[in-house]
């Protein structure tokens, strides 16, 4: 699995054992999702240009506001083992369908690659995948804050 052109704006395009191995991961951070207070549980997974996984889920927490979300957890994870140049971020959620990163989580991603693939995925109570799509996160957060 080389990864082809990289560089921080996350155009590296990931083989397809690594976007399975990233959904995977992602499927699975879902069900350690700690959301007693919505029940809405998410995973989420990194894919890196040096053909790493990172993965992340939902943390809330009784204030709400510091509440963690999985795509952020997942950024966390990243950083902390030392690797950078995400390529692929693959977000699960339950269904019906799925569910883009909200407003903090894309600027936090465009951080490290303004234009990553999303790879959006919805579950079934049984932990079937029922939806996906995918979107470029330069289209989804066109004007990203930047210093
Ligand atoms: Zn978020």
């Amino acid at each position: 699995m080389r990864p082809g052109k990289s560089g921080k704006t996350g155009r590296t395009d990931p083989p397809p054992a690594a976007v399975r191995a990233t959904i995977a991961a992602a499927r699975d951070a879902r069900g350690h999702a700690y959301a007693p207070y919505s029940r809405y549980r998410v995973g989420a997974a990194l894919w890196t240009a040096g053909d790493r996984v990172h993965r992340g889920c939902n943390v809330e927490n009784a204030t709400y506001g510091a509440t963690l979300c999985a795509e952020r957890a997942a950024v966390a994870a990243m950083i902390a083992a030392g690797d950078r140049d995400p390529a692929l971020c693959v977000v699960v959620t339950a269904g019906p369908r799925p569910a883009p990163p909200c407003g903090i989580c894309r600027q936090v991603l465009a951080e490290f690659a303004r234009d990553m693939k999303l790879l959006l995925v919805a579950e079934d109570d049984s932990g079937k995948i029922i939806g996906r799509s995918s979107a470029r996160l330069g289209a989804l957060l066109p004007h990203a804050f930047r210093l």
